[in-house]
């Protein structure tokens, strides 16, 4: 990946005290290299190191205490300038303040438009409608009805329209009519670049004027990125860009190039498929990740906006009263679900995400115990000991599991439970002790 090629190319630096004119050069050989295999365009990328060079040999490295320090610092600085500087929200002046999605099928409009809609129902202020303005596929309607379900916002739609101007409109005026004050627009895509789709999302643009027009780009599409941001801003002179699919194994090119060819801020990325995926693009947070320390601030806000403290202090007093149930556990379960992708989570703290590479921890994990938890009674959820073997027999069936698992699911979560008692009571020799034995 993009970085570990750079944390290699930066460990030349870091493993000489001193640094030598000649590992300079190298280094930023070695930088370049890393950029144009992580489908950074080749001048772009060799701009980019021409600057760094200069800003190096202007800091005078050569001279300083700590070279290699300054010599990442630099990088890091220059990598966050190419990708926008400081972070840019988006305009919301509107009365109501329209949004509209453009990009090819596939880049995660739909998704992006429910994540938007949702985060923006989250700051309480705002009251956001979707609409549904894919007028090829029946089935793109259904899906944001579901993505509008799930978060709970009113969803547009009119399957008998097949022009997505007068949809567009018919939405506008609805939304006046019943006081929101945010209108996301979500648009039919091609799976590439064609006259037809640039018209229809340029009448759509013209005729709703919309405040913010952004283009959704999947990350994972490297260098077509950029040729794709081309062709939408010629044609709509877009407001932002949302690169998605930033999960996973995805190369960091693409945030790198777009800026610099559209000239156009990155606002949010994607990180998930789960409606809580998504983050303001902090470009030096990018610059870190991409460097490979670790995106450890994102981490943090990200887990204390998911973390209900009441729901917290609730649990902890029933942990205290030995009333700890199998409700409450699968209500933890929901909550470190909706922190996101465990992988994602991890992939932020520095060093674990090469540990996590190969080990697979997803949702399914939890997918065999949210159905055992689901086929107990509440009763048996409240008072776990009550769980016999014929009851055991009849919550397997029900769930689709084995005794075994279930067996396996109850001796975890006394275990769980005995900790948590342990930990709550400052025990931590205890449980020092019990990690001993
Ligand atoms: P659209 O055709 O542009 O509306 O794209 P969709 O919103 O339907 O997304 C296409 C696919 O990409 C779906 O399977 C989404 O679940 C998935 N997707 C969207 N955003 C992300 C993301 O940030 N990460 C991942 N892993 N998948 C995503
Ligand atoms: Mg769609």
């Amino acid at each position: 990946s993009l970085s570990d090629k750079l944390d290699k190319a930066l460990h030349v630096l870091k493993g000489h005290g001193q640094i030598t004119e000649v590992n300079v050069a190298e280094t930023l050989k070695e930088v370049r290299r890393a950029l144009v295999d992580a489908d950074v365009n080749f001048k772009i990328a060799k701009d980019f190191t021409n600057t760094v060079k200069e800003k190096a040999l202007g800091q005078d490295v050569l001279k300083s205490l700590k070279p290699s320090q300054l010599m990442v610092k630099i990088v890091k600085d220059e990598l966050t300038d190419l990708m926008g500087g400081d972070a840019e929200g988006i305009n919301l002046s509107g009365q109501p303040s329209i949004i509209l999605m453009s990009g090819l099928q596939g880049s995660g409009k739909t998704t992006f438009s429910g994540k938007l809609a949702n985060f923006l129902k989250n700051k309480k202020t705002k009251k956001p409608l979707l609409v549904a303005c894919d007028v090829y596929r029946p089935a793109a309607i259904d899906q944001l009805h579901v993505v509008g379900d799930q978060i709970g916002v009113e969803v547009y739609s009119n399957k008998e329209e097949k022009n997505p101007v007068k949809i567009a409109e018919a939405a506008i005026a609805h939304a006046k009519a019943n006081g929101f004050n945010v209108v996301i627009i979500d648009t039919a895509g091609r799976l590439a670049v064609d006259e037809q789709m640039m018209n229809e999302i340029s009448d759509i643009h013209q005729a709703i004027e919309p405040q913010e027009t952004l283009f959704v780009v999947d990350a994972m599409t490297g260098q077509d990125a950029v040729n794709t941001a081309k062709a939408f801003n010629d044609r709509l002179n877009f407001d932002g860009v949302i690169l998605t699919k930033l999960d996973g194994d995805t190369r960091g090119g693409a945030a790198i190039s777009i800026k610099s060819v559209v000239n156009k801020p990155i606002k949010f990325i994607g990180t998930g498929e789960k409606m809580e995926a998504i983050d303001v693009f902090y470009p030096n947070r990018m610059a870190d990740r991409i460097l490979g320390m670790g995106d450890v601030v994102s981490l943090v806000e990200r887990a204390q906006e998911q973390y209900d403290e009441e729901e917290a202090r609730r649990i902890q007093k029933k942990i205290a009263k030995n009333k700890f149930g199998f409700d409450d556990f699968l209500k933890q379960i929901q909550q470190v679900k909706k922190m996101g992708n465990m992988k994602d989570l991890m992939g932020m703290i520095p060093g674990a995400g090469k540990m996590m590479k190969d080990v697979d921890i997803d949702d399914d994990a939890f997918k065999h115990i949210e159905a055992i938890i689901h086929s107990m009674t509440p009763l048996e959820r409240e008072n776990p000991n009550m769980i016999n073997s014929s009851r055991k027999r009849r919550i397997g069936k029900g769930s689709g599991t084995s005794v075994q698992e279930v067996n396996q699911l109850l001796k975890q979560f006394t275990q769980m439970s005995k900790m948590m008692k342990m930990m709550q009571g400052g025990g931590g020799k205890q449980m020092m002790n019990m990690m001993k034995n």
